[in-house]
């Protein structure tokens, strides 16, 4: 019933010379302390957002590290997903609340998925809300279990809280990206604050020759010959897309020239996502400066690659922001970025590195234009955002800073 996600071989070692050497030298050691170790993690969707981005390139990690690493995803329907996406609005402080059929609805679920796990785990971890319940079903004697936040939780919708709270005592420990995110009366002992990371290695992140990316870009209708500002996120209301449009055409004004793309992958598990795209669809259209782009038109991992890597700037116009992966992607890249002062935004850009927060359409705007003519300072906010990135936010970080948590509670 649950789902084996299947992935390829890495290699730690790839990493030398990528990641700062520090980091592999101490995970190599801690991973060689928990040798063998059981490790499931367990979420909903095997694609789309960034929970599956990480475990994609997190569990072949720690194989190669010689732990024993699964990645499964638990079945679920339409009725189910729309519950869990109101749940995931309502952490993130949207109002609200469950009828009891749809809490009876988020219980069954559970006890259908929860039997189909295998014992004999050391350690299960589970991610963000759609699975939260299996803990409590399924506890086997041994293993630990440790919940593993992605949103932005700091201001919950009390009832929503209310309902997911006893679901949480059952865990040993749970993982939260910012410190202010662990909500109030919070049911577990044991928090850990890990911010989560990038892959540099992966085909959306690796270094991709510049005429290539010219051609991926210019295959798909984009002009390089006009300036270009993108967006990639999922069409969820706290990526604001619409407020990114506003920001846009307010630019356009000034720079007539400008494009903009919108980038947009439907994860299996977010059926708004569906709603508002026609939205976005809707205000944009039969402008041909605008371009909305899908995975389900084939554009994936590779061609977001490209366009981190040649748009001016990119836009993450987040309105709450669990962390916000797009945000390292670019800095990555040495490109500026311009995002909302929001959640797990501001940790990857500190002032002076990497960009520009703002707090609204007509800052965004203003600070899209700013960099937009200032190529220098552009620059120069590139290349510091790909150095924070470096030290702070990859893979190889995340993985040491979860097994050492790891050690502790086997500990
Ligand atoms: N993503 C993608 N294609 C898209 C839109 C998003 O591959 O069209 C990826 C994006 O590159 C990032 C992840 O999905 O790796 C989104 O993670 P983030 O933390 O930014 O937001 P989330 O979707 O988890 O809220």
């Amino acid at each position: 019933m649950l789902d084996v996600i299947d992935i390829g071989d890495r290699s730690l070692a790839a990493y030398r010379g990528v990641a700062p050497d520090e980091q592999l030298e101490e995970l190599v050691r801690v991973s060689q302390r928990l040798r063998g170790a059981r490790i499931l993690h367990l979420n909903a969707t095997s694609y789309g957002g960034g929970v599956s981005e990480i475990l994609r390139s997190c569990v072949p990690l720690l194989r190669d590290l010689g732990l024993q690493a699964e990645w499964k995803i638990i079945r679920g329907d339409d009725a189910f997903f729309q519950i869990t996406k109101r749940l995931h609005n309502g952490l993130q402080g949207a109002p609200g609340e469950l009828s009891e059929t749809e809490k009876a609805l988020y219980l069954g679920n559970a006890q259908l998925n929860a039997p189909h796990l295998a014992e004999g785990y050391d350690f299960v971890i589970v991610h963000d809300p759609q699975p939260a319940a299996i803990a409590g079903l399924a506890r086997h004697r041994g293993s630990r279990w440790i919940w593993r936040c992605h949103i932005d939780t700091a201001h919950p919708n009390p009832a929503i809280w209310e309902f997911l709270t006893p679901y949480l005592a059952a865990y040993d420990a749970a993982v939260f990206t910012l410190e202010n995110f662990i909500p109030p009366h919070f049911p577990i002992r044991r928090v850990a604050i890990i911010p989560p990371a990038i892959d540099p290695l992966s085909p959306k992140n690796l270094a991709l020759p510049k005429a290539l990316a010219r051609h991926i870009l210019e295959w798909i209708g984009v002009r390089l010959d006009q300036p270009l500002i993108t967006q990639v996120s999922r069409f969820d209301k706290w990526k604001d897309p619409l407020g990114v449009v506003a920001s846009y055409r307010l630019v356009r004004q000034l720079i007539p020239q400008l494009q903009l793309a919108l980038v947009s992958s439907m994860a299996l598990d977010d059926p708004e996502a569906w709603d508002i795209y026609e939205k976005v669809r809707a205000d944009t259209a039969g402008d041909p400066l605008i371009h909305v782009f899908t995975n389900l038109v084939g554009v994936g991992n590779v061609e977001v690659n490209a366009f981190q890597s040649l748009s001016d700037v990119v836009i993450q116009k987040s309105l709450r922001e669990g962390f916000g992966l797009v945000v390292s992607e670019a800095l990555w890249k040495g490109t500026p970025v311009v995002a909302g002062r929001v959640g797990g935004i501001p940790m990857q850009m500190p002032p002076g590195t990497g960009g520009i927060l703002v707090d609204s359409i007509e800052e965004c705007a203003e600070a899209l234009l700013h960099l937009l003519r200032h190529p220098r300072i552009s620059r120069a906010l590139g290349e510091s955002g790909r150095e924070r990135v470096r030290h702070h936010f990859l893979m190889p970080r995340l993985l040491l800073d979860e097994l050492l948590l790891l050690e502790r509670l086997s500990g």
